[in-house]
């Protein structure tokens, strides 16, 4: 049993194993139903949730898990249940893993203190969504074979996005060259400290860029006033079809979803012929299982 709490504290060997072991659960590879017969995996979502949750269940399906599905809304949290009731009452049904999203930064790390199942972290406030970045880094393999030397670049909402930190951490540990991109209010402190160069110029460094990460702008994470307007964002940092023809011809684009369209990312380039959204989130199942078998089985 292990935990998967961030990229943090994973080192590359073990983000290389679980990469290459994910490659077993694509589609059309061997049956894998074995692996978790017979056991339960608790989804647990504090906070809304629609790739990440489906394909968890996905996940611990297809290596023969039951799933039990819990959600926030409806349950006794209107009560007055505490993050540690709900996660033992939870745990006392027996599953193995508990994958689990909540709004507070670390709440996975003090349940994990507190269970004897894995704890997944399915997204903790602004700190790390570990899965996503995994589900990044394989379609990136992918395509490329090895990260090492590209470049990727990640675009847009920086202070608010957990998935621009895990994605910072994985990639970095993977040999790739990380370039964040946003505007001076949404960048948080530090992010050199992990190895990123950081730029507020996205047409300075779009040529350079092997892909391009385009992240939400999370509104619901703000209780401020981070920007003049979301139109003055979208025309210094939106990825529109004028930008796009500055990238390198093979260059890819991706956004870990849900997308504000219009806003940091034009309709016409997330659904045009870089982008790779929808192949990270099929892969993302793959991805998940893997995670569950190196964490719970
Ligand atoms: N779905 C991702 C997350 O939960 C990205 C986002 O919400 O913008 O962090």
């Amino acid at each position: 049993m292990r935990h998967l709490l961030g990229i943090e504290g994973w080192r590359r060997d073990e983000l290389e194993a679980l990469l290459d072991k994910a490659q077993a659960h694509l589609p059309g590879k061997p049956d894998t139903t074995h692996i978790l017969r017979g056991k339960v995996v608790a989804n647990l979502f504090f906070e809304d949730s629609t790739r990440t949750r489906t394909s968890f269940h996905m996940a611990a399906k297809g290596l023969g898990a039951s799933v039990m599905n819990w959600t926030q809304s409806g349950s006794s949290v209107s009560k007055g249940e505490t993050l540690l009731d709900t996660a033992r009452n939870i745990e006392a049904t027996g599953p193995v893993a508990i994958v689990m999203r909540h709004k507070s930064s670390g709440a996975p790390h003090l349940v994990a203190k507190h269970v004897r199942c894995a704890v997944i972290n399915a997204g903790d406030g602004t700190h790390e969504h570990p899965s996503q970045a995994l589900l990044d880094a394989f379609t990136l393999r992918q395509r490329w074979g090895a990260l090492d030397g590209r470049t990727v670049l990640i675009v847009g909402d920086l202070l608010h996005s957990r998935v621009a930190r895990s994605n910072l951490l994985c990639l970095k540990a993977l040999g790739a060259r990380v370039v964040m991109c946003g505007p001076p209010t949404l960048i948080p402190p530090g992010l050199e400290s992990l190895g990123a160069e950081v730029t507020h110029n996205l047409d300075a460094v779009l040529p350079q860029a092997d892909a391009v990460m385009c992240l939400r702008l999370q509104l619901e994470r703000q209780s401020e006033n981070f920007l003049p307007s979301i139109r003055e964002f979208s025309r210094l940092f939106g990825l529109n079809p004028a930008r796009e023809e500055r990238m390198k011809p093979e260059a890819v684009v991706m956004h870990p979803g849900p997308i504000n369209r219009g806003v940091e990312i034009s309709p016409a380039v997330a659904d045009g012929p870089r982008s790779v959204i929808l192949e990270q989130v099929s892969n993302g199942v793959a991805v998940r299982r893997a995670i569950l078998e190196v964490c719970a089985s």
